[in-house]
């Protein structure tokens, strides 16, 4: 160990940024180096694009993230840009396909819109920034309920949570009013229409400034301060290799992308928070190869709709002061169309969904002028229940050592499929949220199930567990068989979850860095 603590962080999103910030607050003297393989595209570092109100410069933040498979490199497969390509799923903006048919893309046949951003803040800058917390079965059994508590409120802390985003919103308060009259008998006590927290801060003017790994870094990125002064953030530099003897690392091999120049940061401890495909891609890459690894994947599977508010009913609810009100309040942001979010969330034993209800002055989608709900005053709800995918080794990543991918790591596979209970699901959520629509207006868009990997969170692929048979991670975060290598991420999550997983994995990350950093400082006493 160096006279001060190092700490290699691979990846800058917020599971990256909550190890950074609770090391360096923990550890007066360490020093943490955070490496991120895209670039910077925010002024402050791996703030939320949402925030970004020019327009331009929001798509140009976008398209920035979104890895060689963006600009010239798209131009080079002969794809121009924007285009659709029959057989290809077009990502979410920001976000690029893991599979997306060029050389060296990954296979993902059955998992075709599974997708990633490469910027500084990862996929934390383009997120919706809903926080729900984890309840029932989705629950991580290997970390006391006692603690959970604090972690969790600790995660919110870190990520600025507003359970009341938008509760001022009359429009929002009658989604939930009729909502309610159509399920509020079914659900229990606790867990019935509400507000969905978010991770941000309301401004003055009733808009939102949305949370991303900066809000987690906080102070960090203020110059002058103590730990900013200990951090450093290096963007396009990819981490190629993991340095170890099988049961200790020593630091890590990079790459300067910008000038191709390889080299060995040495570092006491490495943390991995590169993504649920790209963290475990990065330790096979390693040759840290637990039988685990990759598999086990989840993600909630999406059934969506759009719907256009029906005037009596809204009518009926708001006034038409009220209404005009909450028409300027969103006039001040228009690139930033999201005026409310409800949810309905998971319970068990009867309701095992998580519905999300996103209110918008806009359609996600352009509708032709002449479309019956064009330009409809009251507005759209944008929604969808979250349905669960129950872990088996079968799903999930196979890594290659015969084929690389774009980066030139080793290419992966993934394999996916759904077995009888889960296509119920699926159908049980179908139909509620075909109610759900129903309750509010008129169907501008039918209820139907995304195609797999389009919720963006998936999971399991580096479980955490007490059993190294069936998990890669300790209960604190470590990869079993060594001392000081530590994975993150929504990876780790090892139950079958419906609901938006970071704040979960923010709160394994506290726990994790909590007791990274008291092995550090023990070592180091130990030391002296
Ligand atoms: P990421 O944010 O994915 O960051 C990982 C970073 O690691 C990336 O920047 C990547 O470039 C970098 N990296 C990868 N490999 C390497 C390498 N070898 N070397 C260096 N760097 C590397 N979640 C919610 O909970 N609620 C939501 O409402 C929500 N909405 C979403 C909406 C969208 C459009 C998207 C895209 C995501 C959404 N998510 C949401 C998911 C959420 O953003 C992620 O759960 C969260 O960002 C995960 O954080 P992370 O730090 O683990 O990883």
């Amino acid at each position: 160990m160096s006279d001060t603590p190092v700490v290699a962080v691979v990846g800058s999103g917020p599971v990256g940024a909550t190890y950074a910030r609770l090391l360096l607050e923990a550890l007066p003297d360490a020093r943490v180096v955070m490496f991120e393989a895209g670039p910077q595209v925010t002024e402050r570092p791996g703030q939320s694009v949402r925030n970004i109100t020019d327009p331009d410069e929001k798509a140009r933040a976008r398209e920035r993230s979104q890895g060689p498979q963006a600009g010239e490199f798209r131009a080079s497969l002969g794809i121009p840009a924007g285009a659709v390509v029959e057989g290809m799923f077009t990502a979410r903006q920001g976000t690029h396909l893991l599979d997306f048919g060029g050389e060296g893309s990954a296979h993902a046949s059955n998992f075709p819109a599974a997708a990633a951003a490469t910027n500084v803040g990862g996929q934390g800058a383009h997120w919706t920034c809903a926080i729900p917390r984890p309840a029932f079965s989705e629950m991580i059994d290997v970390i006391p309920d006692g603690e959970w508590e604090d972690l969790i409120s600790t995660a919110e802390g870190l990520l600025h949570k507003q359970s009341a985003a938008f509760s001022d919103s009359p429009v929002g308060a009658a989604i939930r009013e009729l909502l309610s009259r159509e399920f509020g008998d079914e659900l229990p006590d606790g867990y019935g229409v509400s507000t969905l927290p978010v991770a941000g801060d309301p401004q003055p003017d009733g808009t939102m400034r949305w949370a991303g790994a900066d809000t987690v870094l906080g102070p960090l990125l203020d110059q002058g301060s103590d730990t900013a002064a200990r951090f450093e953030l290096r963007d396009l530099t990819l981490v190629r290799h993991i340095e170890h003897d099988g049961a200790h690392v020593r630091g890590v091999v990079i790459e300067d992308l910008r000038t191709g120049e390889q080299s060995i940061v040495e570092a006491d401890a490495v943390v991995v928070a590169a993504d649920a495909f790209r963290s475990p891609q990065l330790l096979f890459a390693s040759g840290i190869r637990p039988a685990p690894l990759g598999r086990y994947l989840t993600e909630h599977h999406v059934v969506i709709s759009t719907v256009a508010l029906d005037g009596d009913r809204m009518a009926d609810l708001v006034s038409d002061d009220e209404l005009s009100a909450e028409l300027a309040r969103r006039a001040k942001n228009p690139t930033d169309p999201v005026a409310a979010v409800n949810r309905i969330p998971f319970s068990e034993p009867d309701h095992p969904y998580s519905a999300q209800i996103m209110y918008a002055e806009t359609p996600p989608f352009p509708l032709p002028s002449d479309h019956p709900a064009s330009g409809n005053r009251w507005g759209y709800v944008n929604m969808g229940y979250g349905v669960r995918k129950f872990p088996r080794v079968e799903d999930g990543a196979t890594f290659s050592d015969d084929e690389v991918d774009y980066r030139g790591l080793p290419n992966f596979t993934i394999d996916y499929a759904l077995d009888a209970d889960e296509e119920r699901e699926i159908e049980e959520a179908t139909a509620l949220l075909r109610r759900a629509g129903s309750a509010l207006g008129t169907f501008i868009a039918e209820p139907r199930l995304l195609p797999f990997g389009s919720s963006l969170h998936f999971m399991g692929t580096m479980r955490m567990g007490t059993d190294p048979a069936v998990s890669v991670a300790d209960p604190y975060s470590r990869v079993w068989g060594f001392d000081n290598l530590v994975v993150g991420g929504n990876a780790l999550i090892p139950t079958a979850n419906t609901m938006n997983p970071t704040l979960t994995s923010v709160a394994i990350a506290v726990r994790g860095a909590r007791h990274l950093a008291e092995q550090l400082a023990a070592t180091r006493a130990a030391r002296v």
